[in-house]
């Protein structure tokens, strides 16, 4: 008599996107292929989603993460259209694409076409109230600078080598810390901006080379990093997250399970957990954080544990407020604003949730989310929540001149959950994945390693799932 061959066991550890994704992806290829499947999904806390959560509240509907995905990536989205969900998704109004920074007490709208890290278009930059004339000036020096050396350099570096402090200060260091959390002098430019690194190779001033890509894809009114290419879900980010949750098997994910250990057991693999399960397994992706992966390979490969803890971490909290709509002077006419290091406040940005996306607040009010902390900033998370919603709410006061008391307040604290870039870290990372190789069925998935947004999570996860179904 026959028997059906033993379908081929995964486990996933970790059920942020990364983790989604790459059991979702497992269970397409499976089918794809004919594979017997056996999944099992594990997660330490009592919900899915890692750092993707929504709630609605009150009429306002409150991102405590991600508030969108990146759509010029094509990873979630792509995926998104797979599920069946891409009707569901919302692109941002492009009538308010403008960013505003906080500049000596108030808000300066960042010049038409400026792309992130410089100008592209000539007037605007003229006319900005955000520059000093020296600052414009030493920004124009970029057309006329020899290239750099190339190496991988700090984007504090590139900037200030490149543009000058004042377009660093003013710019480059706040809308980096509302995307990496991160400080400039220790982000990699190679592993989050290699856009960058190719134009000087390429064109060698960053201001020409980003002019002719304007011209050869040209976007109405650009101002910031491209934000209309930002889209969510008319119901919430989370939606992402059920309706993967919704298409593993049945049965397949556990809750409330902590992963403590990674064992070989002959030619498989055994992940136990802090609450006592064995999960026996002939492939493993690990898609938590890296310092929690980290600790499933300490007895494996201690040296691999050593890479994975020197990737480090930032702390971020959310304050999401709703005001009625008469108590904020402002306009509103934009996307939201950054605010730079050095003018002393305790946001890094703020956004105007339901101007960028519809729905988000009831008829006659506004949802405007602070975000707080970071690697610039982590002792202000030692403040209690009574006093980091006050802090939030007294800058989102002094920058939008509001009147009254919030009728809404949400805060999200989000601890050891940005990964960091620091210069060397795309070696890091081929370091890691040599030593990955030897330990043939396992992979990693997540943030830390080849991008933190959602979209490179979700190409993480369904890389690793395909290699070990290949
Ligand atoms: C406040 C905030 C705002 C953001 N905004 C955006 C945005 O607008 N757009 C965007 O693209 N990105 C944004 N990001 C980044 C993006 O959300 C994250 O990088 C991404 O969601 C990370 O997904 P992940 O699956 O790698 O990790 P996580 O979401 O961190 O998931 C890891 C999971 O592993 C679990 N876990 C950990 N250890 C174990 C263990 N031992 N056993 C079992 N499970 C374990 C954790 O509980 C968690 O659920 C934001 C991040 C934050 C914090």
């Amino acid at each position: 008599m026959l028997t059906a061959p033993a379908p081929t066991k995964i486990v996933v550890v970790g059920g942020g996107i990364a983790g989604l994704s790459a059991a979702h992806r497992a269970v397409e290829v499976a089918r794809e292929r004919g594979i017997a499947l056996d999944l099992t999904l594990l997660e330490a806390r009592d919900r899915l989603g890692g750092t993707i959560s929504s709630e609605r509240v009150d009429g306002f509907l409150v991102e405590a993460g991600p508030d969108s995905f990146l759509s010029e990536k094509p990873w979630a989205l792509a995926l998104c259209r797979r599920l069946g969900v891409e009707d569901g998704l919302l692109r941002t109004d492009d009538r308010f694409r403008k960013v505003f920074v906080w500049h000596r007490g108030r808000l300066h709208a960042l010049p038409d076409g400026f792309q992130l890290l410089a100008p592209t278009a000539l007037l605007p930059f003229l006319t900005s109230s955000l520059f000093s004339l020296p600052g414009k000036l030493r920004m124009a020096l970029d057309l006329v600078l020899p290239r750099g050396s190339g190496d991988d350099e700090s984007l504090g570096a590139f900037v200030r080598r490149r543009l000058g402090a004042e377009a660093l200060e003013r710019v480059a260091q706040p809308l980096v810390a509302g995307i990496y959390t991160a400080d400039p002098d220790d982000l990699s430019l190679m592993a989050t901006m290699p856009r960058f690194v190719e134009l000087e190779r390429r064109e060698r001033s960053i201001i020409l080379g980003l002019r002719r890509a304007v011209r050869q894809a040209p976007l109405p009114g650009t101002s910031g990093a491209r934000l209309s290419l930002f889209v969510t879900f008319a119901d919430g980010m989370e939606r992402l997250v059920t309706t993967l949750a919704g298409r593993l098997p049945a049965g397949a994910v556990e809750l409330k399970q902590r992963a403590s250990g990674l064992e070989r057991v002959g030619d498989r693999w055994r992940v136990v957990t802090a609450e006592g399960g064995r999960f026996d397994a002939d492939r493993v992706v690990v898609a938590t954080e890296a310092y929690a992966a980290a600790r499933l390979f300490r007895y494996l490969d201690p040296a691999l544990t050593t890479l994975l803890e020197e990737i480090p971490y930032a702390s971020a909290a959310t304050v999401s407020l709703g005001y009625r709509r008469g108590d904020v002077p402002h306009a509103l006419d934009g996307f939201g604003f950054v605010v730079p290091r050095r003018e002393g406040k305790a946001l890094l940005a703020g956004t105007f949730s339901s101007v960028k996306y519809p729905h988000r607040a009831p008829l006659g009010h506004v949802l405007i989310r602070g975000f707080l902390g970071g690697a610039l900033d982590a002792a202000i998370l030692a403040e209690d929540d009574a006093a980091l919603v006050a802090r939030a709410g007294g800058d989102l006061r002094a920058a939008l001149g509001i009147t009254g008391e919030p009728v809404l307040t949400r805060l999200h604290r989000w601890p050891a959950s940005m990964p960091q870039y620091r210069v060397g870290h795309l070696a890091r990372v081929e370091t890691i994945e040599r030593a990955l190789a030897a330990l043939s069925g396992v992979r990693l998935a997540g943030a830390a390693y080849r991008g933190v947004g959602i979209a490179d999570c979700v190409r993480s996860g369904e890389v690793a799932a395909e290699q070990l179904l290949a």
